[in-house]
């Protein structure tokens, strides 16, 4: 857009110098460029879809036809064909590289054959020196390689942008411990969710993780949480968010979480055997469950707060068991 702006302005100047120092023919086609910079601005701005396309590819024939006029006429004093030189920045900045080489390839030989050629010299309106006829196509590829240049040196530092926007994404939606969502993660989540009625949430926790600190050092528990996490997260089919210490909520807004899911999970985890450095034999763990389901317009932190009274429920009831909002005091024994 800023670079079809840029053309209008300047053919729009250019127009109006032209009327005041009377260039004839150049006059009418800077005027007609003008209309024409005009309907592209338009055509991008305001046309969905294809305007955007249908722009730029009238644009390139518009440049190839006015540049060739400009080689041909010369007009005023052999200048305007300088305005070629504009082509390989604005080139890269509206069609991008390849279509700009092309562009410039196809400019290139078309100043090749009107200042090299015997054909093309005699169909010149304007007598350039040999020099210039010499040197200019020389210009002209500079500027294109310069150009070529910059494209690709933007072209990776947008790259290296774009990782870097990924990461930084990763590290403030995510655990790092864990690899699981953090809270802030999951309330990004649920900005871009939209429940349906039935949608779950699983409240895990798990049980005396407490004494796995004490017993065997806090570096073990953090080995267990990262192990318990990894399980968790490729069993569920959703994604688990890190709610706290050695809680996690397993949130599923579409409504599909299996029947069966949170046993599965307690089982799974039950059966884990967690090989780490400071033991001999792999430690096991196991977690208590809460679950609870509620109306597509029910808020998440509502949902998890009575996920959380099941699960509490659940350590009451003994640990290592599942307990629904719906069956609060019908437990699954581990
Ligand atoms: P319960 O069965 O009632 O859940 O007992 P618990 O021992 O698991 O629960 P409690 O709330 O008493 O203790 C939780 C422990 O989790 C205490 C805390 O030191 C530990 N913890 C929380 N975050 C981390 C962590 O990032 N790394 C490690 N190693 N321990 C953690
Ligand atoms: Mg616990
Ligand atoms: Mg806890």
């Amino acid at each position: 857009m800023g670079v079809y702006t840029l053309f209008l302005l300047v053919s729009v100047l250019m127009t109006l110098l032209n009327i005041a120092t009377d260039k004839g023919m150049l006059t009418m086609a800077t005027y007609i460029f003008s209309w024409l910079c005009l309907l592209n601005l338009l055509l991008a701005r305001y046309v969905p879809r294809y305007g955007i396309a249908v722009s730029s590819s009238l644009f390139m024939a518009e440049i190839v036809v006015l540049f060739t006029y400009f080689i041909i006429s010369g007009n005023p004093d052999g200048f305007s064909v300088l305005w070629i030189c504009m082509l390989p920045a604005s080139g890269m900045l509206l069609f991008g590289r390849r279509r700009t080489t092309a562009l410039c390839a196809l400019m290139l030989l078309i100043l090749l054959f009107f200042f090299r050629t015997g054909l093309g010299g005699s169909l010149l309106q304007y007598s350039y020196s040999e020099t210039f006829r010499m040197r200019f196509p020389i210009l002209f590829t500079s500027f294109y390689l310069l150009s070529l240049l910059l494209e690709l040196i933007s072209y990776v530092t947008r790259r290296e942008l774009d990782k870097l926007r990924e990461q930084r994404r990763y590290l403030y939606t995510h655990d790092y411990l864990t690899g699981a969502l953090n809270r802030y993660g999951l309330s990004e989540w649920q900005k871009a969710a939209v429940p349906r009625e039935g949608q779950t949430a699983l409240m895990l926790d798990i049980d005396f993780f407490k004494q796995v600190n004490d017993s065997y050092g806090h570096a073990v528990g953090d080995e267990v949480l990262a192990a318990v996490s990894a399980e968790v997260r490729e069993a569920v089919g959703t994604q688990v968010c890190r709610w706290g210490g050695e809680e996690f909520v397993v949130w599923y807004p579409e409504a599909d979480c299996p029947p069966d899911m949170a046993e599965r999970l307690r089982r799974t985890v039950e059966d884990m055997r967690i090989p780490v450095r400071a033991a001999a034999v792999p430690l096991r763990v196991t977690i208590s469950v809460g679950q609870a389901s509620g109306s597509a317009q029910e808020e998440l932190g509502r949902l998890i707060d009575r996920a959380d009274k099941c699960l509490y429920a659940a350590k009451e009831a003994g640990r290592n068991r599942v307990v629904r909002e719906s069956d609060l005091f019908t437990v699954s024994e581990g």
